[in-house]
């Protein structure tokens, strides 16, 4: 939905930190040093496939504690490195997850900006791409409704079922409008918006396919509409009023609706399709 920048971090800086927070089990530590060439190799492919849209061909690791991942650090190893060397407070690399965190300026990119991000989500579950687990690229500031390491580690296997990347995935899914609004007023004032997807023509099908996987996944189309309820009857209210002290209504629409629409924080923006959808409504009719 939103646009998200991931910082920039060096993946060989966050090896470095997790390694030097790694104390009591030299042979953990031992391993990531060996095999830092390929876990930083694995991030470069990661990286390339999210941009591609193409992450969903990566095989997910079949529940086994005892396969080899990367060399022979096991599922296990990745999942330590996570949770004891990596989110500790106490560790060197917690910085890099408080980094990460601060980035997304407490509006989660996954609805929309609605909720606020409480912890990274592994857009890829690490329970099953654990080597992935430690990957800055697959860390994702998410709110408790979105997070998706808490939707029973879901993943994608068909392109068409991926969720958007907020980091890698196309500009277009950024820079254009796929989401549109439509309202409702009744006699007292009291509106309603319901958002559905409408991506343009010209994009493929896939690409089609996956915002409304987005769409759905993240239940936009509720989420948005609870919170231009708390908004609608003001932007209602505002425009009757100029049209009662005589004012025509594209000129009230105008003077109410522009400001919210060209400064929207992105285009997909709830508020924003609401006011457009409001500057389609006829007041007079
Ligand atoms: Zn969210």
């Amino acid at each position: 939905m939103k646009r998200l920048t991931l910082p920039n971090i060096q993946d060989d800086d966050v090896l470095e930190k997790i390694i030097a927070g790694i104390t009591g089990i030299p042979d953990l530590a031992d391993k990531v040093r060996q095999q830092s060439e390929d876990i930083l190799s694995a991030n470069q492919q990661y990286t390339a496939l999210g941009r591609s849209g193409d992450l969903y061909t990566l095989p997910a690791v079949i529940d086994d504690d005892n396969t080899d991942i990367i060399g022979t650090l096991k599922k296990q190893d990745f999942l330590k490195l996570y949770e004891n060397y990596f989110v500790k407070k106490s560790k060197p690399a917690r910085c890099i997850y408080d980094k990460l965190m601060v980035a997304a300026n407490e509006r989660c990119p996954f609805c929309g900006g609605i909720g606020r991000p409480r912890n990274l989500d592994h857009y890829l579950p690490k329970a099953c791409f654990p080597q992935f687990s430690v990957s800055t690229v697959n860390l994702i500031p998410a709110c408790r409704d979105c997070n998706m390491d808490g939707k029973a580690d879901a993943f994608a296997r068909e392109a068409g079922d991926q969720v958007l990347h907020p980091y890698l995935d196309q500009d277009k899914f950024y820079n254009e409008q796929w989401v549109t609004a439509t309202c409702t007023i009744d006699f007292d004032g009291i509106g309603l918006v319901e958002y559905s997807v409408s991506p343009p023509e010209y994009w493929s099908e896939n690409d089609k396919i996956r915002v409304t996987t987005h769409f759905e996944s993240f239940e936009i189309a509720k989420i948005y509409s609870r919170e231009a309820a708390t908004r609608i009857t003001t932007f209602v209210t505002q425009i009757k009023q100029l049209l009662d002290l005589g004012i025509n209504e594209d000129e009230a629409k105008a003077i109410i609706l522009t400001p919210p629409i060209e400064n929207a924080p992105f285009i997909n923006h709830w508020e924003r399709l609401m006011c457009l959808a409001l500057n389609q409504y006829s007041f007079t009719a």
